[in-house]
């Protein structure tokens, strides 16, 4: 199908991520990229530069937005996670993240805050057009301390420091502040920040905090300096999040460890939580083994003596699951705005694309309506990249990053879910994937 710059969508059904039902029997027109009416079929008049696309029975609705993904470009199984994502050459990830981008795309993603080096620079590949891809907000690698979540500690810290896929190492409030700039100054859209451990390996543990609230708020001050960047804070306890939330970070990621007082704040404030549900509740049970699964590693990690006996059993690991689930539903009772990250990491275990389908599924499993979670994946997660006055609704002005469907998306979270309801999905206006094959 070829469509013109100018065109209209006619007789569709509206979902404009505001939550509401459908509006029926709609025009959707958009010039030169961006959405220039939304209006009832009754007030449309033809014009001649606009091509009409007749969809009767279909849904319009904004393209997704997947808050929280890593293009690594890596490829590791569970016994060797971090170590099989950056033994590779950097040139193979790199190319390799280009695939895992336009996967995203191909289930209605259209704009995806990545935290690694590839991002900077897909960001720019796909602003280029030469090839489809989504719109890649980039935070470049994240902060993280010497030793801290995204220290790859199986190897050594100078190349880890050169060859790492997620983090880079700052210390101090002097290297925070210069490592901010520097990312700034590669292009970086968003800043990551890791304030907690996160459970890779064995001293990386979710209940330590990784950096002093000086060193996360000096981070914040930077970031901010640069008008409009959003700060991505990685929390995995209550004092690594409460800590995050007051120096300022506007979206906390993961976040599984939020009661009500906590949330209270955090709706206050305006703080996003990126719950990534899909990746936490299955934790120990996708990702780190628990109980019978745990199988002798073919290298020793680093650990901790006095930690090495305590075994982790299925118990402990459905334990961590079910307080998950209780954080997103306290945070979500005391009115703290939630958005959709799927974490997608590497493959085999996190499948581009899928993996945000699964955690759009979660977030409904776990208690939002299928509108609500459509909000999350489309307004506010607007809001937690930092776009939210170009993208993530269907409103004049808006560019027109849009998904066409076969199906009501509000009335079942499968609709979404499954790739083959999605029949166009238009980027800045210009048809992109026409079910599932790339149009240009
Ligand atoms: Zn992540």
């Amino acid at each position: 199908m070829k469509v013109a710059d100018n065109f209209a969508l006619t007789a569709v059904s509206v979902v404009d991520g505001h939550g509401g039902p459908p509006v029926d029997d709609q025009a959707v027109i958009v010039r030169d990229g961006r959405i220039d009416a939304v209006l009832p079929m009754a007030q449309y008049r033809r014009a001649d530069d606009v091509q009409e696309l007749a969809l009767d029975g279909h849904y319009v609705m904004p393209g997704l937005i997947d808050a929280h993904v890593h293009l690594s470009g890596g490829r590791a199984q569970i016994d060797d996670q971090e170590i099989g994502v950056i033994a590779e050459p950097k040139l193979m990830r790199a190319v390799r993240s280009v695939y895992e981008a336009q996967q995203l795309l191909k289930r209605g993603v259209t704009a995806a805050r990545d935290v690694s080096w590839n991002g900077l620079y897909l960001k720019r590949l796909f602003f280029e057009q030469q090839i489809p891809g989504p719109k890649v907000i980039a935070c470049g690698p994240g902060l993280t301390r010497t030793g801290g979540h995204a220290d790859l500690h199986q190897f050594t810290h100078d190349y880890v420091q050169e060859n790492g896929v997620w983090g880079i190492m700052a210390d101090g409030r002097d290297e925070v502040i210069k490592s901010v700039r520097m990312l700034l100054r590669e292009g970086a859209d968003a800043i990551k920040v890791f304030a907690s451990g996160g459970d890779n390996w064995p001293h990386d543990r979710n209940h330590d905090v990784h950096y002093s609230f000086e060193e996360l708020q000096a981070c914040v001050e930077e970031a901010h300096r640069q008008k409009g960047t959003i700060v991505m804070c990685h929390a995995e306890n209550r004092e690594a999040i409460n800590m995050a939330v007051d120096a300022g970070c506007d979206t906390i990621e993961h976040g599984e460890d939020i009661d009500e007082e906590l949330a209270a704040k955090m709706a206050r404030n305006g703080t996003i939580l990126v719950p990534t549900l899909q990746l936490i509740v299955n934790w120990y049970r996708d990702f780190v083994p628990v109980g019978d699964a745990v199988q002798p590693k073919p290298r020793p990690d680093a650990f901790l003596y006095r930690d090495l006996y305590d075994s982790h059993d299925e118990a402990f690991g459905e334990q961590y699951s079910s307080q998950a689930v209780q954080s997103f539903q306290t945070a979500k009772a005391m009115g703290v705005k939630i958005a959709l990250g799927s974490d997608t990491v590497y493959e085999p275990l996190t499948k581009y694309g899928e993996y945000s389908a699964l955690e759009f599924r979660a977030l409904v499993e776990y208690g939002m309506t299928t509108s609500e979670a459509i909000t999350a994946a489309t307004k506010t997660s607007s809001e937690a990249v930092g776009m939210s006055h170009l993208i993530g609704t269907v409103e004049p002005g808006k560019l027109a990053d849009l998904l066409v469907l076969r199906q009501d998306p509000t009335q079942d979270p499968m609709v979404l879910y499954n790739a083959d309801n999605i029949y166009l999905t238009f980027c800045d206006g210009k048809l992109t994937v026409q079910d599932g094959i790339f149009a240009w």
